[in-house]
């Protein structure tokens, strides 16, 4: 399987996970746009993937909940590169509260950037993967994909929701070469789940050594969190499979933590 020359975006990608991805990709060769809020980081991101080589970076400014952003971002890549081969679909926040003290506007913003973010690049990739008669799409889910959690309703709704999507797109796409799988880590150490791990102590009551022993680690085979390589290792495998055979699925890296 390769990915040498191959044109791949990846959202939120100058941090955590998504820069992990870019990192592997780039380690095959890849071409990778590293699309982030802020373009300074993206493009110092970039910079750096770019030195290890032996694929390139480049920094896209995006905010995947702004539809001009997204499109103007992808056709720019598109343009430059010539084409889009493969998206991951990976920008996401978390927030923390029980529901009857969930902010609407709070609830509001994380579907966006998860659900939104998911619909509005997949949208604005498509057609370029059907030029071309084949792509791949990548959602980052989550166990939350399939499991649920106390104070998470909006990232387990919204991470439940990509699988509905991804599995529409796998439909849509199949004549097109078009695949769609999402990818559900356990907890992985990046600055969201450290920003989690003090709000959890405060929310449920709990020391901050319970909440890595007890929430975080608690159902996983070996106590041990889940790596960005890890991570990368299996947005690799959906990128470069070179048939429409691994499609419509979701794929669990967490230690055993969810088996299903
Ligand atoms: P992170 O905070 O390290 O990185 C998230 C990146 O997304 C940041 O670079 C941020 O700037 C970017 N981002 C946020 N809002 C954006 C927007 N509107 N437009 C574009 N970019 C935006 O977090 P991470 O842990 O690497 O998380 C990446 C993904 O992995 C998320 O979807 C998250 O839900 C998922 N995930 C994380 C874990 C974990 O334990 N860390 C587990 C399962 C799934």
């Amino acid at each position: 399987m390769d990915l040498k020359d191959k044109i791949c975006i990846v959202t939120g990608a100058a941090s955590g996970i998504g820069r992990a991805i870019a990192a592997r990709y780039i380690s095959a060769g890849a071409q990778v746009a590293i699309a982030d809020l802020k373009l300074e980081t993206a493009e110092s991101v970039a910079a750096e993937l770019t030195a290890q080589g032996p694929g390139r970076a480049i920094g896209v400014a995006m905010d995947v909940t702004d539809e001009a952003q997204v499109n103007a971002g992808v056709a720019s890549v598109a343009q430059q590169w010539g084409g889009v081969d493969v998206l991951v679909s990976n920008a996401g926040i978390q927030i923390v509260h029980p529901v009857e003290d969930f902010p609407f506007a709070d609830w509001k913003k994380l579907l966006a950037i998860h659900l939104d973010g998911a619909f509005l690049t997949s949208k604005a990739c498509i057609p370029h993967m059907k030029s071309k008669g084949s792509g791949s799409i990548i959602f980052m889910g989550s166990v939350h994909s399939r499991e649920a959690s106390p104070l998470k309703s909006a990232y387990v709704t919204a991470k439940h929701g990509l699988l509905g999507l991804a599995r529409v797109i796998a439909k849509e796409g199949g004549t097109h070469g078009i695949r769609a799988n999402v990818i559900c880590p356990g907890f992985v150490r990046t600055p969201l789940v450290d920003r989690q791990i003090p709000e959890q102590a405060a929310e449920l009551g709990i020391s901050e050594k319970e909440v890595i022993e007890r929430v975080m680690l608690g159902e996983t085979v070996d106590k041990e969190f889940t790596t960005v390589e890890d991570v990368a290792e299996v947005a690799f495998l959906f990128a470069a499979f070179p048939s429409n055979a691994l499609t419509g699925q979701a794929l669990n890296v967490s230690h055993g933590w969810n088996m299903s």
